[in-house]
């Protein structure tokens, strides 16, 4: 059996990577999006086991020294973090795997698996990032300032991906993902 493809989709937080995940994965049931692990506290609405494994600090770093994460990285003062077997275990089947994953742990991906293909997300500019931010309402407002520097930094990393994607709209930014991934 071929081995699945690992796609990992990057960006600053708020660019809208969620969204365009879940957009692509209507439109394509094939891909399976990868579960994260974090310790950031479940928000309104969100499952353990669903939308993220809501882990201790002491449980993730078990975790971590356990060897049981492909990637994972500190990201506004919590970990989050890629469960390594459940991954392994698609792509063993043959099934694509979507991770949606900060810059950081993205980069540390390219260390074991350098075949996947890593995209990156940009904002047409940083003011429609802080906009999206706000307007989502996910977040208080000094998290979202915590969020916004850090995009600073993942911006200036966009170059190191296989691809950079500006999502300025978001049929147009598909249609490009859908080039880009191998479907
Ligand atoms: P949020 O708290 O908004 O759900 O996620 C914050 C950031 O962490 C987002 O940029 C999100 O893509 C990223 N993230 C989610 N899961 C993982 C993961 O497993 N590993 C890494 N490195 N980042 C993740």
């Amino acid at each position: 059996m071929t081995s699945g493809q690992l796609i990992v989709i990057t960006g600053p937080s708020g660019v809208g990577k969620g969204t365009l995940v879940q957009q692509l994965r209507d439109r394509h049931p094939e891909l399976t999006l990868s579960i994260s692990a974090t310790t950031r506290p479940p928000r309104q609405g969100e499952t353990d086991g669903k939308d993220y494994f809501f882990l201790s600090r002491q449980a993730f770093e078990n975790w971590i020294e356990q060897g049981e994460l492909l990637e994972w990285a500190e990201y506004a003062g919590n970990y989050y973090g890629t469960p390594r077997q459940a991954v392994e275990d698609k792509l063993t089947q043959g099934e694509s795997v979507i991770l949606e994953i900060e810059v950081v742990g993205a980069r540390k991906v390219q260390e074991s698996f350098p075949q996947a293909t890593r995209i990156f997300i940009a904002p047409p500019s940083l003011s429609i990032l802080e906009q999206r931010l706000q307007q989502r309402g996910k977040d208080s407002s000094e998290a979202i300032a915590q969020r916004l520097e850090h995009a600073k930094t993942e911006l200036a990393a966009a170059e190191e991906f296989d691809h950079i994607v500006v999502n300025d709209d978001l049929n147009r930014t598909l249609e490009q993902l859908e080039t880009l991934i191998p479907l």
